[in-house]
Order: structure tokens, then sequence, then C-alpha cells
């Protein structure tokens, strides 16, 4: 008899999917070889795909499947993903095969170490020319205005904790600016190196127009929303309350 996936296992790998069939069955059989010996599940969000990528799924025991009615972007795949989780954390990474599975453990290991989260960061990117400068312009610019403390924001290789989940609002953009918004609740993140691959199927579904200039729009919208945000804490003489449970506890260490 198979044994069932725990209700909460320890960790939750969630992966945005739109048309990437020719990625998903090698993507699920890497993450099992990454994984074996772990307690997780996969939740894998297909993003309203037109191809035969839902029908490639490998359907193992601990594969969720969600399934968007229609394409609405890499963020909200993302955040449907990391709100159904059940894990005690949560680890993000791309469908196309460009991150590398086996970095998970290692970003694990940091969030052991003390991270809340932890960022993968491409130090030998594996892109075109154009595209590694758009991501070092993008990155620099972000890095100013934000000071989210990490290289490379657009690195969706990534693990933490779950209650840092309830830092990321549900916006279009919203995957460059998990740093971000996680850093300013009070979480602790770090980074590291991690690998990075060309994309060998399928295409990118990102370009100068549609990632530039959304992204710079998007960044005025988390500069504004740091401005006006607060954080408070409660006195310990209140009854029936736990203090110890606000992240902003962190911010007062
Ligand atoms: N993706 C998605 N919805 C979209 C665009 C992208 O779910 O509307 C997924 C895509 O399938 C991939 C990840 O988001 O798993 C990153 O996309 P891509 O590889 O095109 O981004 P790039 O590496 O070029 O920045
Ligand atoms: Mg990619």
């Amino acid at each position: 008899m198979a044994v069932p996936v725990p209700s909460s296992p320890r960790l939750s790998v969630v992966v945005p999917l739109y048309n990437e069939e020719d990625n998903v069955a090698l993507l699920v059989g890497e993450i099992e070889a990454a994984l074996t010996g772990w307690d997780f599940e996969l939740i894998l969000v297909d993003d309203g795909s037109s191809d035969a990528t839902v029908a490639r799924i490998p359907r193992h025991r601990w594969v969720r499947v969600l399934e968007f009615t229609r394409n609405t972007g890499q963020s909200a795949a993302m955040h449907a993903g990391i709100m159904a989780a059940r894990g005690e954390l949560i680890g993000l990474l791309d469908g196309d095969l460009q991150n590398d599975p086996a970095d998970l453990t290692r970003l694990v290991a940091m969030i052991d170490q003390g991270a809340d989260l932890a960022c993968g960061w491409r130090a030998q990117r594996q892109d075109t020319w154009s595209k590694r400068w758009q991501s070092r312009i993008a990155n620099a610019v972000r890095q100013h205005f934000t000071r989210d403390g990490v290289h490379d924001t657009g690195c969706s290789l990534k693990v933490m904790r779950r209650p840092c989940r309830e830092a990321l609002l549900p916006f279009n953009g919203m995957h460059r600016f998990i740093p971000a918004l996680i850093a300013a609740a009070g979480y602790r993140v770090m980074e590291m190196p991690v690998h990075h691959r060309p994309r060998l199927h399928g295409q990118s579904k990102y370009n100068l127009a549609n990632r530039a200039f959304r992204a710079t729009y998007d960044l005025v919208g988390v500069m504004w929303l740091r401005s006006r945000q607060f954080s408070y804490s409660l006195k310990s003489s209140s009854p029936n309350e736990t203090p110890s449970a606000l992240p902003e506890q962190r911010l007062g260490e």
C-alpha cells in the first residue's frame, strides 16, 4: 500500500508552468531525484497552458496539480501554489529546468542556519547577453531602492519558512519582489550562489518590453508600500496573546 503524503510535509516545492510540455516530465524526475528520502510535496501550478503540459505531468502520489482556467501570469501561479502549500518550508523554482532542483536542499540548509528566506543567486547565468544585461540593471535598480539585500531577485530558486508567505501580496510582478516584501516584514533574508542552466526546451515568456517597464512600474508601488508600512508590537501583559508569533520581533533583535 502506498504511503500517503503527510498533511504537513517538511517541504512544499512550488513550480509555475506555462507551456512547458517538453520540460515538465524531466523536471518532476529531477525533483524526485534531488529530494529522495525527503518528506515533501510538489505543487505544480499550470498557468493556462495551451500545449500538452498538464497531460505530461507524471502523477506521483506526492504531486499536486492546480490548473488555472486561463493564463494569469507567473506571479499569480506562484502565489496560488505558495498559498496552497502545507509544508513547514516552501521551495520555489522555475519549470523550464534553468534552475537545478539539487540546489533546494542547500537552500534548506541555509534556513537551518537561521535564514527565514534563502535566495538563489545565479552567479554564472546561462542566458543571452541581452537578457543578462537587462537582469543586471534591473537587479541593481531594485537593490538600490528596496535594499532587499540580495543580488538576484529574479532568480526563482528560493526556500522560505511558511509564515513568510503572509508578506506576499497578490499583484502582477510580485515574483520579482519576494525578498523585498519578506525583508520589509522583518524576516531574515540570506542568499547563496546556485547553478543556472540554459533553457533547452520551450521559450522564455519575457522580453524587454514586458519585463523592464512593468518591473519599474511595480518598483514604484513596492516603494510606496514600504514607505507606508507599519509594524506594531503588543505589550507582553496583553492577556491570552502571544507576541512572539509576530515577525517584527525580528526587527527588534
Ligand atoms: N510562467 C508562468 N506564467 C507566465 C510566464 C511564465 O507560469 O505567464 C512560468 C514559466 O513556465 C517558467 C517560469 O514562469 O516556469 C519562468 O518563466 P521563463 O522561463 O519564461 O522566465 P525567464 O527565465 O525567461 O526569466
Ligand atoms: Mg527561464
